[in-house]
């Protein structure tokens, strides 16, 4: 099923994120934290590329693969230009179609320190126009509630998503944020700008201090005084913090269900108890 699609009915759109693991943790060990995701019947699950260190971009495709076959999920394949050329990005498409996987996002993906050019695409929108080419293909993109980290101005984030939306973008994912303010404020300059396709929300609950503090500098998220002094109180407690922050993102997901969000997609960190955790009790929540 194309996820383009999903947004014609008028319930929120709920998805989840995982990553491939490092080689040497294996395969397997993704394959268990979909097993525990299952239950959760998603109406999507992403898989990243390339991101993090992760293990291998040709461990996205088997992944994806897996989740259509043994779980009946439908998987949406992350697909990054900076280190895939036309050629390479033509290879990989084929290779999705003969896995039966008809769902892309396309990104541009982080540059390398070195600043190297990226190969034969310059933005994520060539790379969306790339693959909408074929028709087999629902493609989504990126967008950020506060801008991309690099980008100087404000107002060109709506301009570069409206462009995403005319290289042939079915649906947006958004950038994590942790203020809610932020999502509706980008919802609304990009309905100014003239875009029109469903814009769904990204959440990732704060797991301990550390990886608070690298997401803001990875990202530019702002964080809300409530974050804060909850960080503040619980940092050096784990499990108190984790319980405080699951707290915190299912109030934020149940704000975003009910202000009529297309959809909420849950950045699981392969940790399937916060899926299991906050996820669950949206489906109730969900118009
Ligand atoms: P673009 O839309 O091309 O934007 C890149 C930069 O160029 C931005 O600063 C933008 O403002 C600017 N820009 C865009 N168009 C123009 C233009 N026409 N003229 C001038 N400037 C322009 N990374 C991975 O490596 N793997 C993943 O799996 C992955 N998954 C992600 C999932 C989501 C939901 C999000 C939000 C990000 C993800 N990323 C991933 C990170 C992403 O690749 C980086 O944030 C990257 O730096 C930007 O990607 P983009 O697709 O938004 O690029």
């Amino acid at each position: 099923m194309k996820i383009g699609d999903l947004f014609q009915t008028n319930k929120t759109v709920l998805s989840l994120e995982v990553f491939p693991p490092k080689k040497e943790s294996g395969l397997e060990t993704i394959y268990q934290t979909l097993q525990e995701l299952e239950s959760l019947s998603p109406d999507f699950v992403s898989v990243t590329y390339g991101a993090g260190g992760s293990g291998g971009c040709n461990a996205t495709l088997e992944i994806a693969k897996t989740i259509k076959e043994r779980y009946g999920i439908e998987p949406l394949h992350h697909l990054t230009c900076v280190n895939n050329g036309q050629k390479d990005v033509a290879e990989i498409l084929q290779e999705m179609k003969k896995a039966h996987v008809e769902n892309v996002l396309a990104l541009r993906g982080d540059l390398p320190e070195t600043g190297e050019a990226v190969p034969d695409f310059c933005y994520a929108k060539d790379l969306v126009a790339a693959i909408k080419a074929d028709d087999h293909f629902s493609v989504g993109a990126a967008c950020y509630p506060e801008g991309h980290i690099s980008q100087a101005i404000d107002q060109e984030n709506y301009q570069h998503l409206l462009e995403k939306e005319q290289a042939g973008a079915d649906f947006f994912i958004s950038q994590l944020f942790f203020d809610n303010d932020c999502f509706y404020r980008m919802l609304e300059g990009a309905d100014q700008a003239g875009v029109t396709k469903p814009i769904v929300a990204g959440i990732m609950p704060i797991l301990s201090k550390a990886q608070v503090q690298k997401m803001i500098f990875m990202c530019g998220s702002s964080l809300p005084s409530k974050l804060i002094k909850l960080i503040h109180r619980y940092g050096e407690d784990p499990v108190e913090l984790q319980k405080a922050s699951l707290d915190y993102a299912w109030e934020q997901m149940s704000d975003l269900i009910a202000h009529g969000v297309d959809g909420v997609h849950l950045y699981t960190m392969n940790r399937p108890e916060i899926a299991l955790k906050t996820f669950d009790y949206l489906r109730g929540e969900r118009h």
